[in-house]
């Protein structure tokens, strides 16, 4: 993601059915064209008058939010936080997805997590345990370690030097239409659909 100011809504990186039967398509479609939308609006409109900031990228504006002038620090947060996430939220998910990770992250993973079943257990515990909105993630610190987190509202770990490697975003407008309040529901289908070639992609690009 090297866009910057005027920051642009990326198109689905497949059609919005692509995820039936686990996230249904109205849902795709709403979460993309309109909630993702507003945050890519937001954002351009918060920094429209400050053309010292309009070379910065997604990563750069959440990196160095904490520099940024003290008025526009929460509006940047939230909705440099709402694009980045949801793209990367987006470009993580596959249909069929994969069983597990490949090599060499699956490795990691078993280094970190136990093995793939212990990965899925702590994830899903951190996606239940996030009160209200906000997402779980999988992350990489400076060191190249794996950690679980969550995160609330549109926060994004790269403000807090980590590195993100995959998202699920367990605001409701993510699964209510489907699974209502279920979002163990929605976790649970969310496994069949996770790209983890995207999430291996991304590790490769920070550790080459
Ligand atoms: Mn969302």
């Amino acid at each position: 993601m090297n866009e910057h100011y005027p920051f642009t809504n990326p198109p689905l990186p497949y059609p919005y059915e692509a995820m039936e039967p686990y996230i249904d398509t109205l849902t795709m479609h709403l979460h993309h064209d309109r909630h993702l939308q507003t945050y890519v609006d937001n954002l351009n409109r918060i920094l429209k008058d400050y053309p010292a900031y309009h070379q910065l990228s997604l990563e750069e504006l959440l990196m160095y939010q904490k520099s940024l002038p003290p008025e526009i620090q929460t509006g940047v947060r939230n909705n440099a936080g709402g694009v980045y996430n949801h793209i990367m939220y987006f470009s993580c998910l596959k249909n069929p997805g994969m069983e597990e990770p490949p090599h060499p992250l699956n490795q990691m993973i078993a280094k970190y997590f136990k093995d793939y079943s212990g990965f899925q257990t702590e994830f899903t515990n951190a996606a239940l345990s996030v009160f209200g909105s906000g997402y779980a993630w999988l992350v990489a610190d400076a060191f190249g370690r794996l950690l679980i987190l969550t995160s609330a509202n549109q926060d994004c770990p790269l403000s807090e030097n980590l590195f993100p490697l995959l998202n699920l975003d367990v605001w409701e407008h993510a699964y209510y239409l489907k699974h209502y309040n279920e979002r163990a529901a929605y976790i649970s289908d969310w496994f069949h659909i996770v790209n983890w070639d995207q999430a291996a992609a991304n590790y490769q690009m920070l550790f080459p």
